[in-house]
């Protein structure tokens, strides 16, 4: 055998270097290279062995990560979630951020009756036990071809209160994550929703809210379903024995040149031949699937570009382009932002409420994945708290603004940790209250294929959805 963990590194440079062509004479080297392959794309030897054990010596590569895959998610989604002690949340609560927030506003929340984050822990009981359901398909509680949902909910009476909320994260995220943000954020369901259903890319992600669910209406045009047609050039290069129709979640990080190279070099042996070997095909997918990448010429393949992204994830062409944003800060922001389809197709339902226009707190706004759904629905922006730490997505926002010639006030906080309850006092006043508070919290702790930073809700990214919460809870108290 070989030594997986001095040798991974090795496998990474090129598996074609390490393996002669006639390696499938001897089924001990197929098994070998199908764990090369997968150990290759991030998966654990333990787990690759596992999914080959159970599947069978003949199973394809792409079958084999969709067991192991599946195999994660019922470890990690499809079990029992118990309930943290109180101790557990006190420590969650004792995060400094939540500190400073208690020691600065104790007094004002005891005074407003707020239920404060120390408070909330009390409310559980403990002990009980509940699960969170991821469902597949992972469609929301509506199908956006219909207006009617096809789920009947009812929102605890806590969250009933305005203004309407709309938080996003990662669905897939290590145990208890979920439940832990559903208990905060008033004990409502997630709605669990992959974008493969609005576009052409899959982006499995989790909402929860109080907004209405009834007369939902989806975004027109309605995007384009399949790769071919998103990206139609590509058609013309596209194999045959790549089957995919659809992107997988598109990353922060797009493939490298060199990998590029690598597979037009692995494909370019095979030219005389009507197709190449399995073994190349089977190789050549599973670095597209993880990479994203599509047919740009003859055994050429390339990531899909920022422009591509943008049209994909439904902002307007060349919105993260210029203004001095390199192509990495594009891939980083889009591959951060919220599919816009998908979240607009939520938001429909205040099209009708706000006909006047509508204030928003806008945290953790990215690119202004919320700002562009509300505007692409017809919902005029009156005032728009926006609340984003990197210059180079503020810059995208205000650029945005001014380019489709809102009417309302940008106000731009760069910290959530600024969003004080004087600040807010402040705004509500002025405005007359905030009708919707939306955002999604960085993911960075709790998806990747990165195990040591994925440590959960609690991580030093991650975290910051008690930030989300805090605000929150702030504007309800001050809104009475
Ligand atoms: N929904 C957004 C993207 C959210 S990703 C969109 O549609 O584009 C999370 C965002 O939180 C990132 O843009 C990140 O820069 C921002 N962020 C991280 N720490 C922050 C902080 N302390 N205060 C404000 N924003 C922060």
């Amino acid at each position: 055998m070989f030594n997986l963990a001095s040798d991974s590194k090795r496998h990474d440079r090129n598996i074609f270097e390490l393996y002669p062509d006639n390696k499938y004479s001897n089924k001990s080297l197929e098994k070998e290279e199908k764990l090369w392959l997968l150990v290759g794309m991030g998966y654990t030897a333990e787990e690759a062995l596992t999914a080959m054990d159970k599947c069978g010596p003949d199973t394809q590569i792409a079958e084999l990560t969709d067991f192991i895959y599946a195999a994660e998610l019922e470890k990690e989604l499809d079990v029992c979630i118990r309930e943290l002690p109180d101790e557990e949340d006190e420590k969650s609560y004792s995060h400094p951020r939540n500190l400073e927030f208690l020691s600065n506003n104790k007094r004002k929340l005891e005074k407003q009756g707020s239920r404060g984050l120390w408070r909330s822990s009390k409310k559980q009981e403990c002990g009980t036990e509940r699960r969170i359901y991821i469902p597949n398909p992972m469609i929301g509680f509506c199908d956006p071809d219909e207006s009617w949902p096809i789920v009947e909910r009812k929102l605890p009476e806590a969250a009933k209160r305005l203004p309407y909320f709309y938080y996003e994260n990662v669905a897939l995220t290590p145990q208890g994550v979920w439940s832990k943000i559903s208990r905060f954020l008033y004990d409502i369901e997630p709605e669990f929703v992959d974008s493969v259903y609005f576009c052409a890319c899959a982006r499995k992600r989790g909402y929860i809210h109080n907004l209405p669910i009834h007369n939902r209406f989806p975004l027109t045009p309605r995007p384009p379903r399949t790769i071919q047609e998103a990206i139609p050039w590509t058609k013309k290069w596209w194999p045959s024995w790549d089957g995919r129709t659809t992107l997988n979640c598109i990353h922060t990080k797009s493939g490298s040149a060199k990998l590029a190279e690598r597979i037009r070099q692995a494909l370019e042996k095979y030219d005389g031949e009507p197709e190449p070997p399995r073994h190349v095909q089977t190789y050549v997918l599973a670095e597209c699937r993880k990479w994203n990448l599509v047919w740009v010429g003859r055994n050429k393949v390339a990531p899909i570009e920022p422009n591509e992204m943008e049209m994909l994830m439904g902002f307007p062409r060349n919105h993260t382009r210029g203004g001095g944003v390199c192509n990495g800060d594009r891939y980083t922001a889009l591959g951060n932002s919220f599919q816009v389809d998908t979240v607009a197709y939520h938001l429909s339902v205040l099209k009708e409420q706000f006909p006047n226009g509508i204030n928003v707190l806008s945290l953790f706004s990215g690119i202004g994945g919320a700002e562009v759904a509300l505007h692409r629905l017809g919902i005029p922006l009156k005032n728009v708290v926006s609340v984003e730490i990197s210059e180079v997505n503020r810059n995208i926002v205000r650029g945005w603004w001014k380019e489709t010639n809102q009417c309302g006030n940008l106000i731009e906080i760069a910290d959530v940790q600024e969003v004080t309850w004087d600040k807010l006092e402040q705004y509500v006043s002025l405005f007359g209250g905030f009708d919707l508070l939306i955002g999604g919290s960085p993911c960075n702790n709790l998806s990747g294929r990165n195990r040591v930073s994925r440590v959960g809700l609690e991580g030093e990214h991650s975290s910051l959805f008690y930030e989300y919460f805090r605000i929150l809870d702030l504007v309800k108290c001050i809104m009475g």
